[in-house]
């Protein structure tokens, strides 16, 4: 009999973590057999724990807070948007015992805005809210996909600014001042990819960035996604979702890249959205 082939979510904490459950659900669908599990690795042994994980016949894994640049910085092998991104969630098991390094955040957020709610960001005024790991990845397939403008906003400022030199396109790209977000025109999509919900603290964002077909998406998602999908609606936007959708996408693609076959995105978002809202 074929040994179960073994895969892991590494986090730390990890207890929270959804992806257990949903590789499971794309097992269950797909008939594929594996074991997922969750490790939770502190900063100063995640290299070490996941080389040993490879070692013993780990085939992949997916990478969450707070090691996604050490995920990068172990792997012998980086796709584009990795190296672009100097960041890793998905690792996986290459003949010869090489691990590659891959970024699918910014493709699952896509994935989700056009797939579940029709939204092509092509030509539309975007704000991006913060200026951390999934910022950058946000910022990068947001350009790539053709948004018109993008405009960095982010609480320390000197953040913003880089990112907004990483992204190297002046023409397309600016920031505006946290604490003066009332002078800014409205926008077509609003990106909230500060973790400000995690820690329970509300944005102050003033309504004057909504106009009636404002998309707002906050990477977050359940119960931490609250505070700013809350103001969206009262602020009046057409639309206002958290990011459960995304995550679910970055699942799927990273299952697919391991085993071959793609899941049902659809059914596995709704059986999970069950117990995760906003
Ligand atoms: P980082 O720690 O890299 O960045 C956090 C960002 O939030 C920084 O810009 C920080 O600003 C800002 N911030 C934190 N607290 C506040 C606050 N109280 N008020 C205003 N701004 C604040 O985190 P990530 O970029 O990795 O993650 C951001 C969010 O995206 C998280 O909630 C995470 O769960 C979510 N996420 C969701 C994914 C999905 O699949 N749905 C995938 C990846 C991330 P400053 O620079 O001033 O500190």
């Amino acid at each position: 009999m074929p040994a179960v082939r073994r895969y892991a979510v590494f986090g730390h904490p990890i207890a929270h973590s959804l992806s257990p459950r949903l590789h499971a659900l794309f097992a269950e669908q797909t008939g594929v057999a594996l074991e997922y599990g969750a490790i939770d690795a502190a900063p100063d042994e995640f290299t070490s724990v996941v080389r040993a994980f490879f070692m013993h016949g780990g085939r992949g894994a997916n990478v969450t807070l707070p090691h996604k640049a050490a995920a990068f910085a172990l792997a012998d092998v980086h796709t584009l948007t990795a190296q672009r991104l100097g960041v890793a969630n998905v690792l996986t098991a290459l003949p010869g015992g090489r691990i590659e390094a891959e970024s699918n955040d910014g493709a699952g957020m896509l994935a989700d805005m056009r797939g579940r709610f029709g939204f092509d960001p092509r030509e539309h005024e975007v704000l991006l809210l913060g200026a951390g790991g999934a910022a950058r990845a946000s910022g990068f397939a947001l350009l790539d996909a053709g948004a018109r403008r993008l405009t960095i906003a982010n609480r320390t400022p000197a953040r913003a600014q880089a990112l907004a030199t990483a992204l190297s396109e002046p023409e397309r790209v600016n920031t505006a001042a946290w604490d003066a977000l009332d002078r800014c025109a409205a926008f077509d999509l609003i990106i909230n990819a500060t973790s400000a919900g995690v820690q329970h603290a509300a944005l102050a964002l003033p309504r004057s960035l909504v106009q009636t077909r404002t998309f707002a998406y906050d990477l977050s998602y359940g119960p931490a996604a609250r505070p700013f999908v809350e103001w969206a609606q009262a602020a009046g936007c057409a639309t206002a979702s958290d990011g459960l959708g995304m995550l679910v996408e970055t699942a799927a693609a990273s299952f697919e890249r391991w085993h071959g076959v793609r899941p049902d995105v659809d059914a596995a978002f709704k059986a999970i959205r069950a117990g995760t809202r906003p």
